[in-house]
């Protein structure tokens, strides 16, 4: 058997009923019935938090820690800040407050000096709410509490967010009583019906008990080698460590955990592309690709050179081509797909692009006839919008193999879009797309190689990470000749006089009312009112066009191509023309709201003046009343380089925010963070390459665990295992 017969078996699941996709659990697995102080009412309200055996208990990591350590004797306990105290219970008071609520006070002791103990609670006409306060708060008792030190009406007083009976001598904790206090205390979300004591208390049993017997995933032979730290230690320490700095030793360990069996996924992942031989073979012919670098008119970069370099080297390796192109907005990516695209069809083969909207298909259909316009090669463009008539006539062309390119949005991914002989594909402003339209689009051809392509440039642990499949080259350099893009904040007014001067010197300008969301009705009718003052009012001389998303995709087209020849000066449009469009003669953009964008968004935005020889200007109207305002509209004049950018976006807002990272298909993680742990991911990273390279099918014993894992992770949602 070869190994990648092995792997396949290993990881294929079971069957596609998801219930059946648990790995096996271990034997040490009950279910939470069998557990000291679970019934069937218990036990309900826990598997609504998805808490279903033992093991799921130690896997619910804390999401805060609190020093609950007796740190102070109540005389010298500070105010104001949150601390636990341990006193004697000297008279307690129930009363009733004038709004009616309930109050408890209690005078606590110590050798030190004493304190009131207060408790707040709303009244219920059927039954006591204080009754088991009333059993605690009996004089001579010692207790245990949390909370705030204030001035009360009778001096200092303590008001109680939590608190637990101490029932040994001289007010020690006893059994449950020391998941309490006197320590580093976990704090776990909880939901109405089992309380955050009740979890604690569960979980501090139920490590107590079988915390050694939790599956490791880490096979023995890494651990041993890199001293890495124990499983069960791992996890009784993230719930209840003795010092902060063991705790973070604790969620290390666990995160490195979680950051393998995602790294061991994207390997197998890598793994499944490349193990079967293509069908089809490249040759270097240059009988399309010769003419076609001579009629561009001018050079290609440096970088588009090296990275055609690369991706043709792919392409004519015996394995299909799995390869990520990132380069930031205007460096040229488009050209370098082309020259892929070429290749297949010089060895007689199809090639297809994908793109995520109608305008842009339309642009790089439009960029296909102008660089090919002489060439023999026969392309056409598949939208969402065609007539049935045309697009049969398409699809006849495409499934005969008479088309050699075809360009596209979703439309291409369905059903009927049949290829003859489809070599290539191309993917492009692959953040806009899910893991799966690049799944689906690749199964449009045997083995074809795939190349996707962003303009979002990511930190290189967050790719590696996000695209970890996928192997990555980077057009780093601008096509030369272009000028910085002047960045800065300005009034209304201002932009809008910079605009009526850049259009009397013949350029062309974008103002842009970028939607939260393209669809929201609301927000786009605000924004096309606008637009129809602004045309009536300021810009009354000038020809504008207005472009927006609920648009019927004729008028888009009207529009976009009246723009892009010259006969409007000046485009009012939404965040559609975020992505790929290219009008060299646009020089100004202003930005209307742009405090409400991310940097990301806001430098695609960017992106598209810019693109010609002349000095052009981005112009931020912004509200920036807010100290994260203003300091997002400053980096953004200061940093031109989206790498750059999209690093100072991740920290200010999250990688979720940013690239949309559900979409990608990865997992929340529970104790691992895509930036901050970014050390741990390549440490996790090299981890899985290593296993692999030994046990590509991890079908080893020591393995197995960390194969269940991966299997029950991603198998489905991956179509791992699956071929094509
Ligand atoms: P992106 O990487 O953002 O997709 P495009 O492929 O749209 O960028 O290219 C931006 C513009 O730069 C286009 O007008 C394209 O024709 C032009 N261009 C690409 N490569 C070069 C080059 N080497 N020299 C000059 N202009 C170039
Ligand atoms: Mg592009």
């Amino acid at each position: 058997m070869t190994p990648s017969q092995n792997l396949n078996l290993a990881i294929l699941p079971d069957s596609v009923d998801p219930r059946k996709q648990r790995a096996p659990v271990p034997e040490q697995t009950y279910p939470l019935q069998y557990l000291k102080g679970v019934g069937p009412a218990r036990a309900k309200a826990l598997a609504k938090m998805g808490i279903l055996v033992n093991a799921d208990l130690a896997a619910s990591f804390p999401r805060a820690w609190e020093d609950r350590r007796f740190l102070h004797a109540i005389r010298r306990a500070p105010m104001g800040e949150k601390l636990a105290l341990r006193g004697r219970v000297r008279l307690a008071d129930f009363s009733t407050t004038r709004k009616n609520l309930g109050m408890a006070s209690a005078a606590l002791e110590d050798p030190t000096g004493t304190i009131e103990a207060v408790w707040f609670k709303k009244q219920n006409p059927r039954y006591d709410v204080f009754a088991s306060l009333r059993q605690a708060l009996q004089p001579g008792r010692w207790i245990a509490v949390l909370g705030s030190i204030e001035w009360g009406p009778r001096g200092r007083q303590i008001r109680v967010e939590e608190m637990t009976a101490c029932s040994g001598e001289d007010g020690d904790l006893l059994g449950d009583e020391r998941f309490h206090f006197n320590r580093i205390v976990p704090r776990y979300t909880v939901s109405q019906e089992a309380s955050e004591r009740l979890l604690r208390t569960l979980i501090g049993r139920v490590l107590s008990s079988t915390a050694g017997q939790l599956p490791d995933l880490i096979p023995e032979w890494l651990r041993r080698r890199d001293s890495l730290a124990d499983k069960s230690w791992a996890l009784e320490k993230i719930h209840f460590p003795d010092t902060l700095v063991e705790k973070e030793k604790a969620r290390e360990a666990l995160a490195f955990e979680e950051f393998l069996v995602l790294e061991t996924a994207l390997g197998l992942l890598r793994a499944q592309v490349k193990k079967n031989p293509k069908p089809h073979r490249y040759e270097l012919k240059r009988r399309l690709l010769t003419p076609f670098r001579e009629g561009l008119g001018f050079d290609f970069t440096n970088a588009q050179k090296r990275v055609i370099r690369e991706v043709f080297e792919d392409m004519m390796s015996p394995y299909p081509m799995n390869r990520l192109l990132q380069g930031d907005v205007g460096s040229g990516k488009t050209l370098v797909a082309l020259s892929a695209m070429l290749l297949a069809v010089e060895n007689g083969g199809q090639a297809v692009m994908m793109a995520p909207t109608e305008i842009l298909a339309e642009q790089h259909a439009l960029t296909v006839s102008r660089f090919l316009q002489k060439l023999p090669v026969r392309s056409c463009l598949i939208t969402g919008r065609q007539t049935p008539a045309q697009r049969r006539a398409c699809l006849q062309e495409i499934a005969a193999g008479r088309m050699d390119l075809v360009i596209g949005t979703h439309a291409l991914i369905q059903k009927p879009v049949q290829f003859a002989r489809l070599m290539t594909t191309v993917v492009d402003e692959q953040h806009r797309f899910g893991v799966e339209h690049r799944s689906l689009l690749r199964q449009k051809g045997a083995s074809p190689d795939v190349l996707v392509m962003t303009a979002t440039p990511i930190p290189r642990t967050l790719a590696l990470t996000l695209y970890g499949d996928l192997d990555v080259s980077v057009v780093d350099e601008l096509p030369p000749g272009r000028a910085p893009i002047a960045t800065f904040p300005v009034s209304e007014q201002e932009a809008y006089s910079r605009i009526l001067q850049a259009v009397s010197q013949g350029h062309q300008a974008y103002v842009v009312f970028p939607l939260v969301i393209e669809s929201d009705k609301v927000e786009l009718k605000a924004a096309v009112q606008e637009a129809t003052t602004l045309r009536r009012s300021v810009f009354n001389h000038q020809r504008v066009g207005l472009l927006h998303g609920q648009m019927p995709a004729k008028e888009k087209e009207i529009i976009m191509r009246q723009f892009r020849q010259g006969e409007l000066d000046i485009l009012i449009a939404t965040s559609i023309i975020e992505v790929g469009i290219d009008v060299p003669n646009a020089t100004v953009m202003a930005i209307q709201h742009a405090e409400r964008f991310g940097l990301s968004t806001l430098h695609q935005l960017r992106g598209r003046v810019g693109r010609g020889r002349n000095p052009s200007t981005c112009l931020l109207i912004a509200d920036t009343r807010t100290e994260e305002a203003r300091r997002r509209m400053e980096i953004m004049a200061q940093i031109a380089d989206g790498f750059r950018l999209s690093e100072e976006d991740l920290l200010l807002r999250g990688p979720g925010e940013v690239m949309g990272v559900q979409q990608h298909g990865l997992p929340a993680f529970k104790v691992g963070h895509l930036i901050e742990d970014a050390r741990l991911i390549q440490k996790a990273r090299a981890a899985a390459q290593e296993i692999l390279k030994q046990d590509p099918g991890l079908r080893r014993p020591d393995h197995r665990p960390l194969q269940q894992a991966v299997r029950r992770e991603y198998a489905a949602k991956w179509l791992l295992g699956a071929t094509g």
